[in-house]
C-alpha cells in the first residue's frame, strides 16, 4: 500500500461537494472525444466572451486548477495551503501573442510576485516561463549561435534586461526565483543565460534557479559540467527537476528535421535518468540544492527515503517539492503534513486568459497514462470513506 494513500489527509480543506463536482469534472476529462471537443468548443466561445461558458469554466476547471483571477484573489488559497505546510509559487497562466509589450508586462508581473513573495514563508519561490519574457525564436537563434542581426541584437539584449531585473530584484530582496524549462531548441539560450545569473547572484546562497528535464539525453553530463563551472567560478546552483512536458512535440520536430530525437527513448529511461538526478542532488549537497517537481509517487519516495538514510531532516532547506495545483493532493498533503517542505504551483490570472493553460492540464490529464485514473480513484474513496463515518 502505497504511503500516499490516505485521502482523509489529501482532501481534509475539501466539502463533499467540491470533490464531487472534481470528481465529474476528473470523468469528463478522461474521455479524449469529449476534451478535444470541448477544447475546440472552448477556445472559440471565452476567447468570443460569451460570459455564460466564461461561468462555467470559473465554476469548473478555473476552479479546480487556479487560484484566482489575480494574486490577490489567490490569497485565500495561498493561505489555506499554507496551514498545512503547503507553499504556493504563483504562476503567471497568461499565454497571449509573443509581442514585446507583452514580455514587459509579464517582466512587471513577476517583480510584483517578487515584492509580495518577500518574506513571506507561504510563498518560498517565484517562477516565470523564459518565453514570457522573449520570442522562442530568439531564444533559437541565440542558442545555435547565429551572428544576430542589429535588431535581433536589440531584442535579445531586452530578455537579457528582463532576466537581469528580476535576478537583481530577487537578490535584493532575498527571494528564490527559478526559470521554468521549455522546448530543447531554445533551452541552450535559456541554460547559459540562467547560468550568467546564477554566477552572478548565487555567490553566497542559491537564489536563481534553472530546470533541468530528465526526459531529455545528456542531462546527467550536463550537470556535470554546470557543477564543474560553479565550483570553478565559486557559486551555488539550485535546480527544479521535472521530467519534462513537451515530449510529444519533441519527437515531431526531430523526425520532421531529421535530427536525433532529444528525448530518452522510453518512460523507464526517463525514470532512471530522473533517479540519476536524485542522486546527483544527494551526492553534492554541500553546492546544489534541489525542487523535485513531480507527481510520481515512486520518485518522490525515492527521495524521502534517501534523505532518511542520510538523516537528514524532513524540512531540509535544500530539499523541495512540488506538483500542480488541483492535482495530486495525496502527495502533496502528506507531505505537508510529515513537515517536508511542499510547494503547489498555482496558476491565476483573468478566466479568458488562462483558458490555454486549462485546456493543457486536461489534455494532459487525458494524456498521461494513469493520472486521471488517480485522482478519480482517490476522490471516489474519500466520498465513500466520508459516507461511511
Ligand atoms: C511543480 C511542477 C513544475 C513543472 N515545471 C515544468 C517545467 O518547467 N518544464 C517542463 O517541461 N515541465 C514541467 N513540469 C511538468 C513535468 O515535466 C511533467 O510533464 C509532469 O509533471 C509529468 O511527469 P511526472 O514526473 O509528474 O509523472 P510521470 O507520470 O511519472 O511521468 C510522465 C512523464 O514521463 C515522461 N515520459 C512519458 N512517456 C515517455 C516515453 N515513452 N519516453 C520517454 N519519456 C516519457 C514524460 O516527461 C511525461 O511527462 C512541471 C511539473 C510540476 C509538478
Amino acid at each position: 500500500m502505497s504511503i500516499f494513500n490516505n485521502t482523509q489527509i489529501a482532501f481534509a480543506d475539501r466539502s463533499d461537494a467540491q470533490l464531487r463536482k472534481a470528481y465529474w469534472m476528473f470523468k469528463a476529462i478522461e474521455q479524449p472525444a469529449i476534451t478535444n471537443i470541448g477544447i475546440s468548443a472552448l477556445n472559440f466561445t471565452v476567447k468570443n466572451n460569451f460570459p455564460f461558458v466564461t461561468g462555467i469554466v470559473r465554476n469548473t476547471l478555473f476552479e479546480q486548477f487556479c487560484g484566482g483571477e489575480t494574486r490577490e484573489e489567490s490569497m485565500k488559497v495561498v493561505k489555506q495551503m499554507f496551514k498545512r505546510h503547503v507553499g504556493s509559487i504563483f504562476d503567471y497562466a497568461i499565454e497571449g501573442k509573443a509581442e514585446e509589450a507583452l514580455f514587459d508586462q509579464t517582466c512587471e508581473e513577476i517583480k510584483q510576485n517578487i515584492k509580495f513573495a518577500e518574506g513571506n514563508p507561504a510563498i518560498p519561490f517565484v517562477v516565470f516561463k523564459p518565453t514570457g519574457f522573449g520570442r522562442i525564436e530568439i531564444y533559437e537563434e541565440v542558442g545555435r549561435g547565429t551572428v544576430l542581426t542589429n535588431s535581433q541584437k536589440e531584442e535579445w539584449e531586452r530578455v537579457v534586461k528582463r532576466y537581469e531585473e528580476v535576478s537583481q530584484m530577487a537578490f535584493d530582496r532575498n527571494v528564490v526565483l527559478m526559470i521554468d524549462a521549455e522546448e530543447t531548441w531554445m533551452q541552450d539560450a535559456t541554460d547559459e543565460l540562467v547560468n550568467q545569473m546564477m554566477a552572478r547572484f548565487n555567490k553566497e546562497k542559491p537564489l536563481i534557479w534553472n530546470t533541468i528535464q530528465m526526459y531529455r539525453t545528456g542531462r546527467m553530463e550536463y550537470l556535470a559540467a554546470d557543477l564543474q563551472r560553479a565550483k570553478e567560478e565559486g557559486y551555488y546552483l539550485g535546480y527544479k527537476f521535472v521530467r519534462g512536458a513537451y515530449m510529444e512535440k519533441e519527437r515531431e520536430r526531430a523526425a520532421a528535421m531529421n535530427y536525433p530525437d532529444p528525448i530518452q527513448p522510453n518512460k523507464q529511461a526517463s525514470d532512471d535518468n530522473y533517479n540519476a538526478a536524485i542522486d546527483f542532488v544527494l551526492k553534492n549537497l554541500d553546492r546544489v540544492s534541489a525542487f523535485f517537481g513531480t507527481h510520481n509517487e515512486k520518485s518522490t519516495e525515492l527521495v524521502m527515503n534517501h534523505m532518511q538514510a542520510m538523516g537528514l531532516t524532513n524540512d531540509h532547506p535544500q530539499i523541495h517539492f512540488g506538483q500542480l495545483y488541483g492535482m495530486s493532493d495525496n502527495i502533496t498533503y502528506f507531505l505537508g503534513a510529515e513537515k517536508y517542505n511542499v510547494c503547489k504551483y498555482l496558476p491565476y490570472g483573468p478566466v479568458k486568459d488562462v483558458v490555454p493553460y486549462l485546456t493543457r492540464r486536461a489534455q494532459e490529464n487525458t494524456s498521461v497514462a494513469g493520472q486521471t485514473g488517480r485522482e478519480l480513484g482517490l476522490i471516489d474513496r474519500e466520498l465513500k470513506r466520508r459516507q461511511k463515518k
